[in-house]
């Protein structure tokens, strides 16, 4: 099964997705991931992508379409995939349509007063990237799943927030209309708990089976 997963930035994808790949064991590719690998590693795709991820804007299409071709292709996504942050707008929904059929798209629903505090509040494993809210970590700063160092996200600040989500205003939420005249799309809402998203998406995830 090809899935996506849509949603604002901190409706809680990350979080569905490491659930989604312990129940269902397909390949998690977040571009996100990708690109912050790609950073750590000082690569071309890495210096060209921090310029927009540090200001909250999306890199280039033809760069990151080129990047999910390339990754969905390989063998382990033979039998179906979950991607986490692909596609962010209609360009890149087009350009995977071309290659691909999508068979779900998990869009979880947040109100925008919630994500700001979850963003700028949140926590990440460098070793498993697992997410913790500060406010629920009690001063811990190691993960509580695999004992790595905790971090905040360098795009996690207030102002690039604030640009990340007016992004997603105007360039990813057109994709709810755009997945839904598809029909493949399942609207979650993402703003009670993630063991309450996880119950959701797999009651539907097994009825798809
Ligand atoms: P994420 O980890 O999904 O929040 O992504 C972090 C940043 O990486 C985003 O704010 C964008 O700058 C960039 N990025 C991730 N996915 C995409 C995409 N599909 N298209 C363009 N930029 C992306």
């Amino acid at each position: 099964m090809n899935i996506i997963l849509l949603g604002a930035p901190g409706a809680g994808k990350g979080t569905e997705a490491s659930k989604i790949v312990d129940t269902y064991k397909l390949p998690h590719i977040s571009t996100g991931d990708i690109f912050r690998e790609n950073i750590k590693n000082q690569t071309p795709i890495g210096l060209l992508a921090k310029s927009y991820i540090d200001k909250g804007l999306l890199v280039p299409d033809e760069v990151t379409c080129k990047i999910v071709e390339e990754r969905i292709s390989r063998e382990d996504c033979k039998n179906g995939y979950m991607l986490d942050g692909f596609p962010r707008t209609i360009a890149q929904a087009e350009a995977l349509d071309k290659i691909t059929k999508i068979d779900l798209v998990i869009n979880i629903d947040v109100d925008f007063s919630l994500l700001l505090d979850r963003l700028c509040g949140r926590r990440v494993c460098k070793d498993c990237g697992e997410t913790y809210h500060l406010k629920r970590l009690n001063g811990e700063t190691k993960c509580a799943r695999c004992g790595g160092e905790l971090y905040q996200r360098k795009d996690d600040n207030p102002e690039t927030v604030q640009s990340r989500l007016s992004v997603y205003n105007d360039q990813t939420a057109p994709l709810i209309e755009y997945y839904t005249n598809k029909g493949v799309i399942f609207n979650v809402d993402g703003s009670t708990t993630p063991e309450a998203v996880h119950e959701l998406v797999s009651a539907k995830l097994d009825s798809m089976k």
